[in-house]
């Protein structure tokens, strides 16, 4: 765990203050959650945030409340640039380094000149002036909490706070389920319910939001699932012709890597997506016990996350993505075979 500054932040909180509050590129339900409960926190505080995204975020989070607030970089450029500027502060949630936000944000952020508030649970972040930083601990949203409480703040929490990091850490421990889910993540939640998240609803407003494109995807992606025994491994591709034939939308690949690691045995799980436009194939590894995706991503597919959840890039096509990806294994054939004994 890194905690670098808080006193000196917290001093510097005390007086009412511009921040600007910013998620990582293609905002997941931690990246949303932690970004509105933050604004929602410190509106309360007396300060004037605002939550600045670099791109759009999936549907199924839309009900969250006040999302439509949420200024995204690549479409409300000027906005988001202006409030950027006038800002004294800026808050960086959910992700490590800044490359994380996409090169044009990017940019704009390595110029900013005011000092950077790094709250995040990714492996090897970048140095920056206030930092809480915890890879053990199972979201961002976890950790506003935990900053709350850290300010004597709890009692601040309320129905809003509450449903938005209550999203985040369902979202982030595929409702509970991982490892990074531990005591005390259950107490938070608890404590979150008793504030007023409404926890029915919101796995409803999440999970239970399938359009018939998505489940014609997941059908696709079924279909293409290719399990390899011999190294406790199972994948899943999907190609630009597959996403246009179910008219994909953002989102809609959202979790389905997970049914490659729901076969048994398998412990390593990856889907390819060809995404056309962007002249890239997405990758999202996933995997159970010791064998790091975050290593394999970053040594290979330019990318990153954690132990158990990390995504990165290829810009070969899908097929030669696949070989690739195939021509690796068989170096990591004694650590896949023990990763989850
Ligand atoms: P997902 O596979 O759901 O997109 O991402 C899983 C985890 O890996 C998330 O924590 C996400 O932040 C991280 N991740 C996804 N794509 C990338 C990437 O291209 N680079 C890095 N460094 N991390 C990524
Ligand atoms: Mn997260």
């Amino acid at each position: 765990m890194i905690l670098k500054g808080f006193e000196n932040l917290q001093a510097y909180l005390n007086s009412p203050r511009k921040i600007v509050i910013i998620g990582h590129k293609n905002p997941d339900g931690d990246a949303v959650g932690s970004t509105i409960a933050l604004q929602h926190y410190l509106k309360k505080k007396g300060h004037k945030p605002k939550v600045v995204v670099p791109n759009d975020f999936p549907h199924f989070l839309k009900w969250l409340p006040e999302s439509n607030k949420v200024l995204r970089f690549d479409k409300q450029n000027i906005q988001s640039k202006n409030a950027l500027a006038k800002s004294d502060i800026v808050f960086l949630l959910d992700f490590n380094a800044l490359h994380r936000v996409g090169w044009d944000m990017e940019n704009t952020l390595k110029e900013y000149p005011n000092d950077f508030v790094l709250i995040d649970h990714h492996q090897q972040p970048d140095d920056f002036t206030y930092m809480y930083s915890d890879v053990n601990i199972s979201s961002t949203c976890q950790m506003v909490y935990q900053f709350i409480e850290m300010n004597g703040d709890l009692d601040l929490i309320d129905e809003t706070i509450a449903t938005c990091i209550y999203t985040g850490i369902m979202t982030d421990t595929g409702s509970f389920r991982f490892r990074s889910t531990t005591s005390t993540t259950h107490r938070i939640i608890a404590d979150l319910i008793d504030r007023g998240a409404v926890n029915d609803r919101i796995h409803n407003n999440v999970y239970d939001q399938n359009s018939e494109g998505r489940l014609c995807l997941l059908g696709k992606a079924l279909t293409n699932l290719e399990v390899l025994p011999e190294f406790n491994t199972a994948f899943i591709t999907l190609s630009q012709a597959e996403k246009d034939c179910c008219k994909f939308e953002k989102g809609d690949t959202e979790g389905v890597v997970n049914y490659a690691l729901s076969v048994k045995g398998v412990v390593f799980a990856a889907i390819f997506i060809e995404d056309v436009e962007q002249k890239i194939v997405k990758i999202s590894f996933r995997s159970k016990g010791s064998f790091s995706v975050n290593l394999f991503a970053r040594n290979y597919f330019d990318g990153g996350g954690h132990t158990n959840a990390a995504g990165g890039r290829s810009d070969e096509d899908l097929l030669a993505t696949v070989a690739r990806f195939k021509e690796l294994l068989p170096k990591y054939k004694e650590e896949l075979l023990v990763s989850y004994e």
